[in-house]
Parts: C-alpha cells; structure tokens; sequence
C-alpha cells in the first residue's frame, strides 16, 4: 500500500495513476481518455441519446431558435407527448427528474459509482425581456429614488439596459423580485430541496443557494456600494490598493488622518466604534452587528469625512421598510442554513454579477464565522475571471485563520462574462473581468495555488474545483500531490453539471477523489429555461462535446463489438 501511495504522488502527468484508496477503486487515467471508465455507469440508449443531444448542440439554428421549437413542438404533439419527447433527449440528458422521489434512482446510481450531489431546483420563470426589465429596475431602486450623489459608484446602480439579468448568460440561473411572498416562496422552495437532499443524499449532498432569490437586488446593491466605498476611503487612509482587512492600521494611524477633526466627540465616538483585533487589523464597520443583530443599515455605515470631520453616510438612504426587507432577506438566509444545518446538509451560495458580489460575499463570509465553527456548513463562491479574486481569497482565508471557522469555498471561472463586459463599457468603468480566457485560466489557478498551499488551515479549508477544463482538474490534481492531500482527505472535491463531461466526473469519482455533479430537477415545463440555457452553453463548448462525443460513439462500439449493448451498469462505488 505504500509503495502504491508512493507512486501515485510521483506519476508524471499523462500515466495512469494508481489510487491509495480502499477498494473498489479504479486507476485514474489523467489524460480522461478511457471510453469505458467514463461511462461505466450508463445504459447503451444513455450514451445514444447524449450522442444525439450532443449532435443537436452543434447545429447552430437549432440552438439559436430552441425556445421557438420547443414551443411549436409542444403545440403540434400536445402536452403529454412533449413531456416524453423531453424526457427521452434534452430532459432526461440534464435533469435528474421531477422531484424528489423521481430524483432518486439517478442520484443513487451516481453515488453507486462513487459521484455526490449538488441538488438545485432548478425551476424558473419564463418571463418576458419586458417584463424582467420592468421588475428588475422597480426593484433595484430605493424609495427615495436612485438620485446621484457625491461619489456614487456607478457601477452599483441599476441600469435599464442591462436590467434583464439573464442577456447573455447561458450558465446561471436568474431569479428576478416580485415582492417579499415570491422571496418567502422561494424560501420554502430551498426548504424543501434541502429535505430532498437529506432524503436522497446519504448525508453527503450539499444544495445550491442564490441570494438574489431571497432579496430585494436594491439591498444588495447598496450594500455593495457600501463595502467597496469603505475600501476606497480604507484606501485613502492606509494608501495602496487591497482590501479592508489588509490594512493593517491602527486607531493612531486615525488620529493621524483626522489631524485635528479627531477631536471631535462624533469622531471620537466612530473611532471607539471600530474595532481592531490583535493582529491590529481594522474593522471600519461592526459586520457581526450588523449582521447578527438588527443594528440598522442606515445608522451603521457612517464615517468621518477626512476635510471636515463631520460625519457623512457611505449608503444612501433606506427607508424603515427597505431596513425591513433587508432584515427578512437574512431571516430567510438563516432560516435556511439552520434547517440545512438539522439534516447535515451543506449549502453552497452561488456567485452572482459584481454589482451584487460584494454584499453576497460578505453575508457568506459573516453566515461561515457564525456557522462554521466547527465543520463545513457554508461554502462561499469565487469567480475567478475577475481581477480581484485573488486578493478576495486571501483576505477571506486570513479572516478564517483569524476568527477560527472553517472556509468552504466553491472556485469557478464565472458565467457572466458578457453581461459584465458589456455593462462596464456600457456604463463607463473598469472591466471587473481578465483580459482573455488565459488570464482566467492563470488567476483561477493561482487562487487554487494559494488556497492549497496553506497547509496550516488544512482540515479547515475545503474547496471545490467547479470546473469543466481538463487542464485546471489536472493542476488540481497535481497541487494535491504537491501538498500531499489525499483524494479522501476531503480538502479538495470536483464539481461537474449533470449531463456535462461525464468522462470527468466519473473517471475520479471511481478513482476515489471527491467528485459531485451538480443535479438539477423539476418539472418538465418548469425547467424549460433551464434546459434553454444549456443548450446555448453547450454551443459554447464545442471543443468539449467534439471530445466527448468521440469517447461516446467509442464507448458504443466496443459495447457492440464485445456484445454488451445491454449491458447494466450496477456501481459497488462508495463516494469518499
Ligand atoms: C458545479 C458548478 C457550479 C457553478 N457555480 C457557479 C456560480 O456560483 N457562479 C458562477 O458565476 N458560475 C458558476 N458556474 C459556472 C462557471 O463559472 C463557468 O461559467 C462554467 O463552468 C465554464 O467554465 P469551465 O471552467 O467549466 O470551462 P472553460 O471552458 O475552461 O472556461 C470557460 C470560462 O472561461 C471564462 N472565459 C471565457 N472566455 C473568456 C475571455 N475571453 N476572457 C476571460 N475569461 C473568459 C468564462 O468564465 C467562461 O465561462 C458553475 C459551474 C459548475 C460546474
């Protein structure tokens, strides 16, 4: 057994691997190559009908008039007959089934070949561009109105153009405010999903949250607004550029910037209100306050203007019923985790456009310090197209190492490219994103570089790899090695969209690395922009379908050729 860990570690890269893990484990083939590993666990007519899904993907009008289609379809063959036609291709290649009791023989038969679940409902409303431009604008506007103010940044304002959240985004779901009952039931939705998890999951599932589901986007944009004023004035003291918590100033360096203002009792009382821990790292605002406590938005974000020493308010004005709905955006937060929490299932806050990112960011980060204490309950998700990613990650691991919970993090690229690119010419300010996709590919393997290599939080650190690139798998993969952190150690894990590069998911879930798929369900007509969605994604994906639509058609014929084509898969697989 030593000898076969020994050689693991040393592989080069293209070999074949032998797993440490207890048996059945199968030899990982890194190149991802192997037709029968990848598809071990599916049925001939599965492979033909990814084969054929696949082949409709590639055609371009197809996948540009989809909807269209679907709709005609639906209209010539009536309901019951779409609903099967659905089943037999798009549906049945990408959604798990209807609910939880459909779900189940497909999550069963992953985590019998060693795959864990994500699950996410994956309903959505298929509304008009009209109208979510309608809902979005009314909604990301405060009663007071979104009047311009000295040093606004623009980039946090609500934007009629870009107002449909879904233009171009063909990777994420998009949950648009109607009031706060479509937010309680959406809630409810996330309650039930975490039964379903509980009930199909073995205890190893985890479910997919989005903040924009549970809120008003108005809140989530000023407090992003917020956060990133308090950098830029954090800046203006400390000098430098970084994140707030990477200053590491001191109440002096304060009175110092104050000069003779500090005198002032208002200053004075800011000054004894900003907490500094023993590292003597600034805190501007009390989060956990605000947070925890129904410490009032308005009143919390205040700060001293450095000419005058009067005091000026970062955030604009929210009214007692915007406070309200803040309140009862993290009640529904809360109540979800709790719940979550009963069952042992772990709840994955998914990352969303960058007009909202810091706000979710620094709710998740506040939900880890309160409900990590002592295992992962929360992950956070960081998109790492964005320039600052990196430096996100190091502060947010550095607050964990501080305050001592665990850091559970989910590393993507990100799935609003376009939208972020297009907004920020549209509206005058920085690109957020890299320069090109080998920028993302370097960024996102650098955060992956840092979150490994800092083994003195191993055992408290957890991150998913949620990725479709062989290439950021395999430098994953080698990162453990280089760090020693075994497949089962539980440090790092895979994640994959159900439907979507099987011939990775499975190969290491088989090899006993931690992989899961990301499963989504609901009912036929329910998860239509869903599967709309995918179908314009997997456009995209051309070089990788081109891939695994070869090991398909590889993986049928040996099956004709050895007379299996009724071969049954049954996986003696245990997920670690
Ligand atoms: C399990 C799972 C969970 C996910 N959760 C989220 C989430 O919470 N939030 C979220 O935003 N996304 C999420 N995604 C989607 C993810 O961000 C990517 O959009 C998607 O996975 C494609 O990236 P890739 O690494 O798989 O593939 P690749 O093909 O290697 O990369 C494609 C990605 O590279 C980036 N890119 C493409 N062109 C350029 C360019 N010209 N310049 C710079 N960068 C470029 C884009 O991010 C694009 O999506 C999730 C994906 C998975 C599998």
């Amino acid at each position: 057994m030593a000898l076969l860990r020994r050689l693991a570690v040393n592989a080069p890269r293209n070999v074949r691997v032998l797993s440490s893990a207890p048996s059945p484990r199968d030899d990982l083939d890194l190149n991802f190559n192997s037709p029968k590993d990848a598809f071990k666990s599916k049925k001939t007519s599965e492979l033909v009908r990814a084969y054929f899904v696949y082949q409709i993907c590639s055609v371009n009008w197809i996948v540009e008039n989809n909807a269209m289609l679907m709709r005609r379809l639906r209209q010539v063959v009536g309901q019951r007959l779409f609903e099967i036609i659905m089943k037999a291709t798009f549906y049945g290649q990408f959604v798990a089934g209807e609910d939880q009791n459909t779900i189940r023989p497909t999550i069963d038969r992953l985590h019998s070949f060693g795959v864990k679940s994500i699950l996410d409902y994956s309903v959505e409303e298929d509304i008009s561009q009209e109208e979510a431009e309608k809902r979005e604008v009314s909604a990301s506007i405060s009663e007071s109105g979104d009047k311009q103010e000295e040093g606004q940044l623009k980039q946090y304002h609500v934007e009629q153009r870009f107002a449909d959240r879904r233009y171009k985004v063909t990777s994420a779901r998009t949950y648009f405010y109607l009031n706060e009952a479509s937010c309680e039931k959406n809630m409810e939705a996330f309650l039930k999903s975490i039964d379903a998890v509980a009930g199909v999951t073995k205890s190893t599932g985890l479910m997919a949250v989005k903040l924009t589901a549970l809120g008003r986007p108005q809140l989530l944009l000023q407090l992003s607004e917020v956060i990133m004023k308090a950098r830029n004035y954090m800046q203006q003291i400390g000098g430098g550029t970084g994140n707030v918590l990477t200053h590491h100033k001191t109440i002096e360096d304060f009175q110092r910037y104050f000069g003779s203002h500090s005198n002032k009792p208002e200053v004075q009382e800011f000054m004894k209100k900003i907490t500094s821990d023993k590292e003597g790292i600034v805190h501007l605002f009390p989060w956990s306050n605000i947070l925890d406590k129904d410490m009032g938005l308005s009143d919390s974000f205040r700060v001293p203007d450095p000419k005058t020493g009067q005091m000026r308010r970062l955030i604009s004005q929210i009214s007692p019923k915007e406070e309200e709905m803040f309140r009862n955006m993290l009640r529904r937060l809360n109540h979800i985790i709790q719940a979550a929490n009963e069952v042992d299932v772990r709840i994955m806050i998914d990352a969303e456009q960058t007009y909202f990112q810091p706000a979710i960011s620094r709710i998740c980060l506040e939900m880890m310090r309160r409900y990590n204490k002592d295992k992962f309950l929360v992950f956070n998700t960081y998109q790492t197209y964005l320039k600052n990613t990196y430096n996100e990650i190091v502060t947010d691991l550095e607050q964990a190492q501080r305050q001592n919970f665990y850091w559970g993090a989910k590393l993507v690229r990100g799935a609003y490219i376009e939208q972020e690119r297009a907004r920020a010419a549209a509206m005058g300010y920085e690109d957020p994103t890299c320069e090109n996709i080998e920028a993302t590919t370097t960024s996102f393997h650098k955060c992956l570089k840092e979150i490994l290599s800092r083994a003195e939080q191993k055992g408290r650190l957890g991150i998913m790899v949620a990725s479709h690139n062989e290439d950021t798998v395999r430098y994953a993969i080698q990162l453990m090695k280089e760090h020693n952190i075994k497949p089962d150690d539980k440090v790092v894990c895979f994640g994959q969209l159900l439907g979507m590069c099987d011939h990775i998911t499975f190969p290491l879930g088989q090899a006993g690395y931690s992989a899961y798929k990301y499963v989504p369900y609901g009912p036929v007509l329910e998860v239509l922009p869903y599967l709309s969605r995918r179908a314009n994604e997997n456009r995209g994906f051309l070089v990788k379908i081109k891939k695994e639509k070869s090991l398909l058609l590889k993986e049928i014929a040996r099956r004709i050729f050895t007379g299996q084509i009724f071969y049954k898969p049954n996986g003696k697989y245990t997920p670690v």
